[in-house]
């Protein structure tokens, strides 16, 4: 089954010495009251929590997968009474609105919690995060009604939610969806057509599911801004608001799947189904944008989670894995043979997952405070320049955690060998699992175009200088000395070359856009890397004080070191890649592939 524990250490490191989340609490009224003490309770509840109930049930989920039977699905043994557990701990209602019932924690706290429940378990924690996503769009976008009506059963878990948007021929392109929705004589619409792919659309984890649908009202104008939104409550809230009666949105069946086997990807048809519109007519990819992004975020957090439990079993298994002995002669010469850490490969492997968790910890953190910060500051101007940064950065968290993710899964099956590839271990189980995170939420192609053509290249490049500020108030404020040159110079030489990449890219595309789709998903990689180096870079600092006192920081410094001596390299043929432009990718004519 391997093994799971929650890394509250570092999560303290990122936490409380990278970004000083005490002192920015108290900046916020809202989380003024917030101190450490708080925090580190939360981190080693839900690291007991995961680790003890959840991680038991993953590898038996993925084993067992979800069960189909008339319309009806069964989790795996063992998901219910882990649903219930999780609800009755309080978990669901970590960071949502004391109104409705929440506990008003910062996203900051969340996030840290929501990584070891992807560590422990990805396929459950899949079933309450829409819950969240639908609770986040019914709160912006909701009248009063909805709002009292789901808020507080959303926010307690004793409701699920689901987002319905991708249709059999409308997965990127929303504009084409056909699902429509015709208003009623009571002030509802009556919604028909086909949902795939949806995550949690069915199961037995709670008595009623809450799914937001996507759909065209019959004045629609064509393509995306034709699109309503709609809550559409599989069993219709009677004048209690209990489930009152049975809606005609019903599960036709259940995907079989690569990974996550034990999350229901479920068709949903509608047959004049009664829903609910949420905000304006014809508004309502705006409204869903709220999940979306929401849930960008959360993907991110899925990469990075996985990365950190496939981390720890592949280095658990090279220090008791005996094979070979050393290049430079028997490190352990009463044994048979030296334990496989010893291999130079095998340190690169653990350590390039060891670089890329702890490096994409330290973003997302940071990330999730700019995004409690762009809510909950009380300075205008602070709230608009972290709004303006989360905006940029939520793309990058999205896809740069997330092929980091499959690539560091797949390292760690590789440091199992063999042992890797069969069932047993439950290696194989992380890299099956990492794979959609590339996926569904957009693919990583989509976040890369979003980061350059929406929020590098229209907005004249505003996000990316407000980003580039902060590095180079960092380099001038603390990086100025000897022992930071190593760190520094190629955070520096990166961020010109960026910003140089990102002018021409900007002249380029004017002229042909296709320039912006062939650069994308390079330069995505490029500002992945740029990001990293900053928080590694800031990282190293702390730890380069600090190396003496304890062996922590003297394993950040060499991670540190690592990342700078080999990931950042990566940069070097990217450049030249996106410089070769758009002719070598259209050259060929359709009918030749
Ligand atoms: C397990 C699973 C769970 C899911 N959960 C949900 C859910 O809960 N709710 C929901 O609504 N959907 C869900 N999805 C759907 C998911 O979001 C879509 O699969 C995804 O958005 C891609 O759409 P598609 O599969 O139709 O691929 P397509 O849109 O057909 O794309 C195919 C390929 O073409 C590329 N492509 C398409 N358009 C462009 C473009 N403009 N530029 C460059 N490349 C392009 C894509 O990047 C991709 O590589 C889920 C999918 C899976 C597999």
């Amino acid at each position: 089954m391997g093994q799971y524990v929650a890394p509250r250490r570092d999560m303290q490191f990122v936490l409380h010495e990278l970004l000083d989340v005490e002192n920015e609490f108290k900046a916020m009224p809202a989380f003024a009251e917030i101190g450490r003490d708080l925090v580190d309770q939360v981190l080693e509840q839900a690291g007991k929590f995961t680790a003890e109930v959840l991680f038991p049930l993953n590898q038996s989920g993925d084993h067992e997968g979800c069960h189909f039977k008339d319309g009806e699905v069964t989790t795996p043994k063992g998901f219910k009474e882990a649903y219930k557990r999780y609800c009755e701990a309080g978990w669901p209602s970590l960071s949502a609105d004391t109104e409705f019932g929440g506990q008003g924690l910062p996203h900051t706290i969340q996030y840290t919690v929501q990584e070891m429940l992807n560590s422990a378990n990805q396929a459950f924690t899949m079933y309450p995060g829409l819950g969240h996503g639908a609770y986040e769009a019914l709160h912006a976008h909701g009248t009063d009604e909805q709002k009292q009506t789901y808020l507080p059963k959303l926010i307690s878990g004793e409701w699920c939610g689901t987002m319905c948007l991708t249709e059999p021929h409308a997965g990127t392109d929303l504009g084409l969806l056909r699902t429509k929705a015709e208003p009623d004589e009571s002030g509802a619409y009556k919604l028909t057509g086909t949902k795939i792919f949806v995550s949690a659309g069915e199961h037995d984890l709670a008595p009623n599911i809450i799914h937001l649908v996507l759909a065209k009202l019959p004045d629609a104008p064509p393509g995306t801004r034709g699109i309503s939104l709609f809550v559409v409550p599989k069993f219709v809230p009677d004048a209690n608001g209990n489930p009152g009666a049975r809606n005609r949105i019903r599960c036709g069946s259940i995907e079989h799947k690569l990974g996550i086997r034990a999350n229901a990807t479920c068709v949903m048809n509608l047959e004049d189904a009664t829903g609910y519109l949420v905000g304006e007519p014809h508004k309502g990819l705006m409204a869903m944008f709220v999940m979306m992004n929401g849930a960008r975020l959360g993907v991110g957090l899925q990469g990075l989670g996985l990365t950190e439990v496939a981390y720890q079993n592949s280095a658990a298994y090279a220090k008791e894995r005996i094979q070979s002995r050393s290049l430079s002669g028997p490190k352990e010469p009463n044994k048979a043979a030296d334990p496989i850490i010893v291999h130079p490969d095998v340190r690169r492997m653990l350590l390039t997952q060891r670089a890329y968790v702890e490096g994409g910890r330290a973003f997302a953190y940071w990330v999730a405070l700019a995004l409690d910060k762009s809510k909950h500051h009380p300075d205008d101007a602070v709230r608009k320049e972290c709004d303006d940064l989360v905006a940029l950065l939520t793309p990058i968290v999205k896809a740069f955690l997330t092929d980091n993710g499959f690539l560091c899964t797949n390292l760690a099956m590789q440091v199992f060998g063999g042992h890797g590839y069969i069932q047993e271990g439950g290696m194989d189980q992380y890299v099956r699992d990492a794979r959609i995170n590339m996926i569904y939420e957009g693919t990583n192609t989509i976040q890369s175009l979003d980061l350059l053509g929406r929020k590098v290249l229209a907005d004249g490049g505003h996000k990316l200088r407000l980003f580039g500020s902060m590095i180079k108030t960092f380099v001038e404020k603390e990086g100025a000395t000897a022992d930071m040159a190593e760190f520094v110079k190629p955070l520096v030489a990166l961020s010109k070359t960026l910003d140089e990449l990102t002018k021409e890219l900007g002249a380029l595309a004017k002229k042909d856009p296709e320039e912006m789709g062939a650069a994308a998903v390079d330069y995505l990689r490029l500002a992945g890397h740029l990001v990293f180096a900053y928080f590694w870079a800031r990282m190293a600092k702390i730890a380069l004080a600090k190396q003496a006192q304890d062996s922590f920081y003297k394993a950040k410094l060499a991670t540190a070191r690592f990342y700078f001596g080999r990931l950042i390299h990566e940069t070097e043929a990217l450049v030249p890649s996106v410089r070769s432009g758009a002719g070598n990718l259209l050259a060929l004519e359709a009918d030749l592939f």
